[in-house]
């Protein structure tokens, strides 16, 4: 597991101090930067039996079991549905994917208590990642602080976070801050055109500078989605919003609510005499549009996709959902 090549240098500093290393991190950063990554290789380096340069040899045993994901002295604790998404890739069935939990729940972080309670198979570190630290139920984050309040021996808790002011106060006192960010727009192109990504500088634009969302949003299957949803916010007449929803179930729900996000927000920009940032292959368009648009509605508008995506992913009537957007998108540009 390899933390990307622009926080190597952040990687190296944090484990110089490998010896007195702080018992509980919080890895914080825009979304699509790489900080999982960052702290599933932080956690492989601090097990790993004979690390070269002090990062992971990616060799040993120890590295051996990480990679395979079945290391005993470590452990990894997201929400049930994000651990089904992965063990069954991008096309998990929505429907079932649904009764899945969102949340972190107090019986995954009890699961810690007992973990860090026995001694550590290798003799050496134990290392836990919980992500993202957000979805944690306040009964669980009640749970975590005692951990954290108490902290056991040869043990790096580490948290990752896209917004760490949702956390409790009292959680992120207990932890030592890391801020990742992204890197330059030269270094993110190059990251993408090397692990083949199509239309990079469009998908970097569309992420706002974050390479592994970019990396994402460059594979096809999103960018046909994207697409469609472009066109559907183009057309000069207003979106078509029941043809418009008909099919979109959850997944596809959080994509049409990020394609809107950045379309808004690029009509925000030119509401206010800036230019846009994210659709750049449809700056004539979002030029009428903004035209027309009222100010007020796209605020708005911007707030209710806000809270869309929150609840996004919840359990909803996706299509429902889907279907108001749009209809709130044409009342905020047909004015
Ligand atoms: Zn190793």
């Amino acid at each position: 597991m390899n933390a990307a090549p622009w926080h190597r240098p952040a990687l190296e500093r944090l484990l110089a101090r490998r010896p007195r290393m702080p018992h509980a991190l919080l890895v914080s950063g825009r979304p699509g930067i790489g900080k999982v990554d960052f702290a599933r290789s932080l956690a492989q380096s601090l097990l790993c039996e004979s690390p070269i340069d002090r990062l992971a040899c990616g060799q040993c045993p120890s590295c051996h079991w990480f990679g395979q994901s079945n290391h005993p002295d470590y452990r990894e604790i997201v929400p049930e549905a994000a651990e089904e998404a992965e063990a069954e890739g991008a096309d998990a069935d929505a429907g079932k994917d649904a009764k899945k939990s969102l949340v972190i729940k107090i019986d995954q972080v009890r699961a810690i208590r007992d973990f860090v309670a026995l001694t550590t198979h290798r003799a050496g570190h134990r290392a836990i990642v919980l992500h993202p630290a957000e979805s944690l139920q306040p009964a669980a984050a009640n749970a975590l602080l005692k951990t954290l309040e108490e902290p056991p021996p040869a043990t790096v808790i580490v948290l990752v976070a896209d917004r760490p002011a949702r956390l409790l106060p009292t959680i992120r006192s207990r932890c030592e801050a890391v801020v990742l960010r992204a890197p330059p727009r030269a270094e993110a192109l190059a990251w993408l055109a090397a692990s083949g990504a199509q239309d990079a500088e469009s998908a970097l634009a569309l992420a706002g500078g974050a390479p592994l969302l970019a990396a994402r949003l460059a594979q096809p299957e999103e960018r046909d989605w994207r697409r469609k949803v472009v066109a559907e916010l183009s057309r000069p007449d207003g979106a078509h919003p029941l043809s418009f929803a008909v099919g979109v179930d959850r997944a596809l729900l959080e994509r049409t609510i990020f394609v809107m996000q950045t379309w808004v927000h690029d009509l925000l920009r030119l509401k206010s005499a800036a230019e846009p940032r994210h659709h750049l292959e449809s700056v004539a368009v979002l030029r009428a549009k903004a035209r027309r648009a009222r100010l007020e509605r796209l605020l708005a508008l911007d707030r209710e996709l806000l809270e869309a995506r929150r609840l996004a992913s919840h359990p909803l009537n996706a299509r429902l959902a889907a279907e108001h957007l749009m209809m709130a998108y044409n009342r905020a540009t047909l004015a």
